[in-house]
């Protein structure tokens, strides 16, 4: 941390940052400018805030220089993170995945209808949504357990890998049997202690980027899971809400490559909670591809207009058998491979 002092700062306000600094683990580098005083502090803590030492008398700026976390940084493995699923399946080096599925699995037949064509269109994640987070605790809330056996069914009939959404930590025991990557939803990306739990899991975590969750904050999240042993986590960028009301979110593309460059982790995109319009999703999911995702996350239903969540933001099997088609062509062009 680099902490200039005012023009006008006495030497007892200067000390009493020092030792202000010191007390607080750093070790403390004084240079004294012929106007200025500037402090550089360095130490092993990283969940300081900078907030402290700004409200001391005599102190002008106050600059962060380490990030506040230390597992989900870059630095902790430069070379990235690779997920190795069953199959030879991995994520988060060369290949770029694509998971798609009902918002909400509803019947066998939509499952295994949508299964069956987001399979033969080349996806190797199915992922749908057994338990619901729905704003109207009158909306369809999902089929629970009947919802992920049928998950698990479609999953190894058409030898994809099953992606749902973990609610509480009640949920975890339950789907681990049935599940390949538990999803944590927008909503609950700061459910801390859902992290906690989903870190002491042996299974990858898709962890959402809340609504209103700086790029920090997400990172944070993930911090939670790894600091508890579970490094298999992916970052998802689902879209924020702005004052933009054309689009149901406003799809932060650029935290794509802010978070390879913070990070180690892989990061997917969202285009269909992002936009929340059928007609934006495959221009939304091209520009993920080409701004480096590891993975697009895609709603697809057979009968979107019968759907019982999210069907307006869901591809018809067609449109997402050509999406799949453009993406093929898109990312050899930024040096990856649909796989
Ligand atoms: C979902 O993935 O279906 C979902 C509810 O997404 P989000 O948590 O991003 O709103
Ligand atoms: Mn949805």
């Amino acid at each position: 941390m680099i902490v200039a002092m005012q023009e006008a700062a006495s030497e007892e306000q200067i000390q009493h940052v020092i030792e202000r600094l010191v007390n607080m683990g750093f070790e403390v580098h004084r240079s004294t400018g012929t106007r200025q005083t500037v402090l550089g502090a360095v130490g092993p803590r990283f969940d300081f805030d900078v907030r402290d030492i700004e409200v001391l008398a005599g102190v002008g700026e106050v600059h962060r220089i380490s990030a506040p976390y230390k597992l989900v940084g870059r630095s902790f493995r430069p070379e990235g993170t690779v997920i190795h699923f069953k199959n030879g399946v991995t994520l988060g080096g060369s290949d770029v995945h694509v998971m798609a599925g009902p918002c909400s699995v509803e019947s066998r037949e939509q499952l295994f209808a949508v299964a069956e064509s987001t399979s033969r269109a080349g996806a190797k994640f199915l992922r749908g949504g057994a338990f619901k987070p729905r704003t109207s605790p009158y909306s369809f809330q999902g089929l629970g357990e009947e919802g992920l056996k049928l998950l698990r069914a479609a999953g190894d009939q058409f030898n994809m890998l099953v992606v749902s959404e973990v609610m509480e930590i009640s949920q975890i025991a339950l789907m681990l049997p049935y599940v390949d990557v538990l999803q944590v939803g927008a909503r609950n990306m700061q459910n801390f202690n859902l992290l906690r739990e989903l870190g002491k899991a042996r299974k990858p975590v898709l962890l959402k980027r809340g609504i209103a969750a700086t790029i920090e904050e997400l990172l944070l999240s993930g911090e939670y899971i790894m600091a508890g042993g579970n490094y298999e986590v992916m970052l998802c960028e689902r879209g924020i809400r702005t004052f933009e009301t054309y689009t149901r979110n406003t799809l932060d593309i650029s935290a794509i490559p802010i978070v390879h460059k913070l990070s180690h982790l892989p990061m997917v995109s969202d285009p269909s909670h992002g936009t929340g319009r059928r007609d934006k999703v495959a221009p939304m999911a091209r520009a993920s591809v080409a701004a480096g995702a590891d993975a697009v996350l895609i709603e697809v239903h057979n009968e979107p207009e019968k759907a019982l969540s999210d069907g307006a933001q869901s591809l018809y099997p067609e449109q997402f058998a050509e999406l799949m088609g453009q993406l093929r062509i898109i990312a050899p062009a930024v040096g990856r491979k649909l796989a």
